[in-house]
């Protein structure tokens, strides 16, 4: 495999980086409103959706110029983007399975950070076995009304939107008889509540979202009445890819290897420290080539990346707050310490580590359920 870049991609890495240079200043963030301006700045660009297509504000990029631009942008210091679950799960759900008036609806306003979206899949009892979901919508004249229970949504409140799933027919099991919406996060009064769950690192980035007759129009059913499970699987795809490039040591958020590298070149390393970090160096690198093959094939790499990607961006925290020493307990300015608190969700969001073993297992290795 040939891993120098073409003189496009050489060219393509130089327009990024000189545009997030001209573009990043120190008050750049992920926070809102701060996260909505910087998509906007981003769509202006054209790196709002570099994967959709030109038509829709994208750039067309194959999978591996868009890994590259989401790389420069990193390497520059930009944050990861409010407008992620939009631009990177939803859109792509829409584009695969929307009509026309759907597009023209929803895709412009995700591009420019004006509708920031969540993903309503979990609940209490459907996480891993997300067929088990159990949120009804029950037809109500041209719309729907939806009664039930999402937890761990992520940006709830920030969001205008969310792409939920929502069993349609209640004869149905597993797969069949659920169906996806877009549906709208601003309801009327006790319809809707949202509450936040507070984690250890002190944030409160994810929720649990109360249905109680909240509305939403039968235009918004993304795909087919009943057939939500095939938006779902694009979906899901997508995030498992967003999530397993290798950047950053939080899914392209958090601090890096070239953090811990400055941390450890400034402290006293005992030799069993040094060959923790000369093994993390070298996990980096496999993750980096295997990133690289997913994607320039597709498929099973995804979950090859993730399982790495996550222990090793929980190992590169864990080391951190080692190095630390008793600064390591505090809740100081370094960002290793608050990361180090998060970390144990890589290998729980976007598809467990026990889960993607078994889909390696069944998969890449044709080994039998168990
Ligand atoms: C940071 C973060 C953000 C998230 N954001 C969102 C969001 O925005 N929207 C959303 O819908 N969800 C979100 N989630 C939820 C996430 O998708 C679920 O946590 C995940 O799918 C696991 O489901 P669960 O928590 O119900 O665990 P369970 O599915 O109940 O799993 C419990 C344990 O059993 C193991 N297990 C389950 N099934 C199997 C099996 N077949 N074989 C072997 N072991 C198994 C799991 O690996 C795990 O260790 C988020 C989670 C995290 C951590």
């Amino acid at each position: 495999m040939d891993l120098r870049l073409t003189t496009e991609q050489e060219a393509l890495r130089r327009e990024v980086r000189k545009w997030a240079k001209d573009n990043l200043d120190s008050g750049t963030s992920s926070g809102t409103p701060a996260g909505r301006e910087w998509q906007r700045r981003l769509a202006e660009g054209g790196w709002g959706a570099p994967a959709w297509p030109v038509e829709w504000g994208g750039r067309g990029a194959g999978p591996f110029e868009n890994h590259l631009i989401a790389q420069e942008l990193a390497l520059a210091g930009a944050p990861a983007s409010l407008a992620v679950i939009g631009t990177g799960w939803a859109g792509p759900a829409i584009l695969a399975h929307g009509g026309e008036a759907l597009k023209r609806r929803f895709l412009p306003p995700i591009l420019n950070g004006e509708e920031i979206w969540c993903q309503l899949f979990s609940e209490p009892d459907a996480g891993s076995d997300l067929a088990a979901l159990r949120t009804r919508g029950v037809k109500q004249g041209d719309g729907w009304r939806l009664f039930g229970q999402k937890i761990w949504t992520s940006y709830a409140l920030e969001s205008e939107y969310g792409i939920l799933l929502a069993r349609t027919d209640p004869a149905s099991q597993r797969q069949h008889g659920i169906t996806c919406f877009a549906f709208p996060m601003r309801q009327p009064e006790g319809r809707l509540e949202i509450r936040p769950i507070r984690q250890m690192d002190g944030r409160a980035t994810f929720n649990e979202v109360f249905f109680d007759g909240a509305e939403v129009s039968g235009d918004n059913v993304i795909g087919e009445v009943g057939g939500g499970w095939a938006v779902a699987i694009t979906t899901l795809m997508n995030e498992r890819t967003n999530l397993s490039t290798g950047l950053g040591t939080l899914w392209g958020d958090g601090p890096t290897l070239a953090d811990l590298l400055a941390l450890a070149r400034r402290t006293r390393l005992t030799a069993m420290q040094r060959q923790k970090v000369a093994d993390l160096h070298i996990t980096s690198e496999a993750i980096k080539l295997t990133a690289y093959r997913m994607l320039s094939t597709s498929g099973s790499a995804a979950s090859v990346t993730k399982l790495a990607a996550d222990r090793w961006g929980q190992q590169v925290n864990e080391l951190a707050v080692e190095l630390l020493g008793m600064d390591g307990l505090l809740m100081a300015d370094s960002g290793f310490q608050r990361a180090f608190l998060f970390a144990p969700a890589l290998t729980i969001g976007g598809g467990t580590t026990e889960v993607q073993k078994n889909i390696l297992a069944q998969r890449v290795l044709g080994l039998p359920r168990g």
